[in-house]
């Protein structure tokens, strides 16, 4: 019942330990509507740079950061107390002093002169806080705000021997922490880069070859996109500072509103959502505020098909919804009569319908505005999940379809680089009708439109008014450089790249599903489903192959098992499209060599893969086929071959051992994480 990712220990193909994610995939995939969390795009990110500052600076570092902030904390308060103007109470503190005053808002209005922000609790009471940031400098400028004009006798810095800690005895840790050796070896600026680098030297990302994720959208992240989340005036804006203070941010905020509104036909965004179940966690709860305002309080079914993302259903459950799934037929689309039978039957208490367009088999579903059509006429609202948007825009959208609420992964289509994890942003669009209830927040009204008797009917999504908002430029930027042309360009070129690498594979794969012309969209599916019977050969073989090829795995066996989904996106050139079907075609050809008893049906290059130069190296090599081959199958490979550093990790395995111990503090043990890691 544990939400959230589950690494665990398993075993790689020799027998070394290797850390790997539970059930291979996010749950939601696996449990659907009993997923106990919809979170797809995390924080990882941002998890893995918080985790490199306790790295850095180590148990010592940070306890003397803590001690500096406390620090100056004290400082303050003591000088406060010396300069009598305004009341201290005695309390214990760490980085935060309470102030007591006649008037707050005059001292903070002082402050602000001086260009500080304080935090007004009430008209008599105001906090300041401390970071590692500050310098006695700026506690210099607070007492210059506290004298009132008149000179002060002191400085922060001749008071610092006088002050003592505030931290009551008995909540001063003692017992060790951050013990690992992790956080024990990398506190030179050139032992971290270092170890940065090794890292990220594991990981194939779009600096080797092409990502093909099918759903994931792995486009190009221009550099010229990323350079303006580095930029100070986006970087280092408290999410509360006064409005008055991001005026930048603000127009940022209206015009990437307005350009998301024309791209999808909708009439108001909203961008709290932080990803994009976020986002369908937020359009559903719209719905349901939409449904209530007009007294529908029964409308509480959801209808999802089969094939959708396994965060649709979780979302709604999530919602408190009743899930009522419906299929697919034989070419993939979903089943109209089953969606006409499920909203008459509900149409009572029928919410909303989910439903990604194109669809996830990657295809333009003739039916789709009869689909939305029949959830209208039953009194349901179209929830469209946006991840597919990159074979939409400039070319039709999902307002002009006849969805109601639709969210963009802005870290799919439009550029946000999430790999690993995220960070992403799922803000949400919304049809007229549904403004009024869009997310808005407590502190800074962000959307939706106060009625008289329920301000917000729908209240906050995330914890920032503007979500993850530092990472908006990047897809502003693209929007802005691409414009209505190229964008629409990135479009016919997307579902043009996925259409000539399905054309180039149908002679050795059976492509699974098509539109009614042949075509595919943006994105499609390699059945591979055939070769268990003729090879013992299945997904996961070819997937960890292509590893051997220098390429990532399209997605596996979602959202049909047994497939891979490959989408190419408008970024990859012609030389890297075909690299990577030469690669799906060599692949082929050693599924020949196993069918026609050429090689070994259960040792053989496929079942070998990943090759990791420990074991092609190794003195001891007893495979059936030369070490040469299971490294270099492809020309290419001789200029530029990257190393798997981890042979075929056992799943099973690592689902029955879900409990990761950490490694003891010895040198020995601290080999062994290396060679893990
Ligand atoms: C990626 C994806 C989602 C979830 O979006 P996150 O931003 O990862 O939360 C939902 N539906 C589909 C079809 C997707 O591809």
């Amino acid at each position: 019942m544990m939400p959230g990712r589950i690494i665990g220990v398993s075993l790689d193909s020799a027998g070394k330990p290797a850390l790997r994610m539970a059930m291979q995939t996010r749950e939601q995939h696996i449990r659907r509507d009993k997923a106990t969390s919809n979170i797809c795009t995390a924080q990882a990110l941002l998890a893995n740079m918080a985790a490199m500052y306790a790295v850095y600076h180590g148990p010592e570092g940070l306890k003397e950061i803590a001690d500096r902030v406390h620090g100056l904390a004290s400082v303050f308060a003591h000088g406060l107390k010396k300069l009598g103007t305004v009341d201290v109470p005695e309390l214990s503190f760490f980085d935060t002093v309470k102030v007591k005053c006649v008037d707050a808002k005059a001292i903070a209005d002082a402050a602000y002169k001086k260009e500080i922000n304080l935090r007004i609790v009430d008209s008599n009471t105001f906090t300041v806080s401390f970071d590692e940031t500050a310098t006695l400098g700026d506690v210099d400028k607070l007492f210059e705000v506290f004298a009132g004009g008149n000179s002060v006798s002191f400085t922060a810095e001749s008071l610092a021997s006088e002050v003592e800690t505030s931290i009551p005895l008995g909540l001063a840790r003692k017992s060790p922490y951050l013990t690992h050796p992790i956080f024990n070896s990398y506190h030179t600026e050139h032992e971290l880069l270092r170890y940065l680098h090794k890292l990220q030297a594991k990981d194939l990302s779009l600096c080797h070859s092409m990502i093909p994720l099918g759903s994931c959208t792995m486009k190009l992240n221009a550099t010229v996109e990323m350079i303006p989340v580095t930029w100070p005036e986006f970087a280092n804006i408290h999410p509360f500072a006064p409005t008055e203070q991001a005026l930048g941010y603000q127009e940022m905020f209206k015009d990437l509103g307005e350009l998301l509104c024309t791209i999808t036909g909708f009439d108001s965004f909203s961008l709290q959502p932080n990803a994009g179940a976020a986002g369908e966690y937020a359009g559903l709860m719209v719905i349901r505020a939409y449904h209530l305002s007009r007294g529908d309080s029964r409308r509480n079914v959801c209808i999802i098909p089969v094939s959708a993302h396994g965060t649709n259903p979780a979302s709604a459950a999530m919602c408190g919804m009743k899930i009522v799934s419906v299929g697919t037929d034989s070419k993939g689309n979903i089943n109209i009569e089953d969606v006409r039978k499920a909203a008459e039957a509900h149409k009572n208490d029928l919410s909303a319908l989910m439903v990604t367009y194109p669809s996830t088999h990657g295809v333009y579903e003739e039916g789709i505005d009869e689909i939305c059509k029949i959830i209208h006429d039953n009194g349901g609202q179209v929830y469209m999940d946006g991840a597919n948007m990159n074979a939409q825009v400039g070319l039709t959208s999902p307002g002009w379809i006849g969805a109601d609420v639709c969210h963009l992964n802005l870290h799919k289509t439009f550029c946000i680089p999430h790999g690993g994890g995220g960070p992403g942003m799922g803000p949400i669009g919304v049809r007229k009708h549904l403004v009024p209830f869009l997310p808005s927040h407590p502190v800074v009204p962000t959307g939706g439109i106060p009625t008289p008797e329920k301000t917000q009917p729908l209240g906050t999504i995330s914890a920032a008014p503007w979500g993850s908002a530092l990472i908006l430029p990047i897809s502003y930027t693209y929007i802005a450089m691409m414009g209505s042309k190229g964008l629409t360009d990135a479009s016919k070129i997307a579902i043009l790249n996925a259409n000539y690498m399905a054309k180039r594979l149908e002679n050795h794969y059976p492509i699974l599903f098509r539109g009614v012309n042949g075509t595919v969209a943006h994105e499609f599916i390699v059945d591979l489903r055939g070769f268990k019977q003729t090879a013992s050969i299945e997904a996961e073989d070819v997937a960890k192959r292509l590893i051997d090829y220098g390429f990532h795995g399209p997605t596996m066996s979602w959202p049909v098992p047994g497939t891979l989904m490959i989408e190419p996106t408008e970024s990859e050139s012609k030389a890297e499209l075909d690299r990577f079907c030469d690669a799906l075609i060599s692949i082929r050809e050693e599924i020949s060599e196993i069918e026609n008893g050429k090689a070994d049906i259960n040792n053989n290059v496929l079942k070998g893969a990943p090759h990791p130069p420990s074991l092609l190296m190794g003195d001891a090599w007893t495979k059936p086929y030369s070490r040469e081959y299971a490294a270099f199958p492809a020309a290419w490979l001789r200029g530029a071959k990257f190393w798997p550093t981890t042979g075929r990790v056992d799943n099973v395995y690592g689902d029955r051992n879900l409990v990761c111990t950490l490694l003891s503090v010895s040198p020995m043990a601290e080999e062994q994480a290396e060679a893990t890691a």
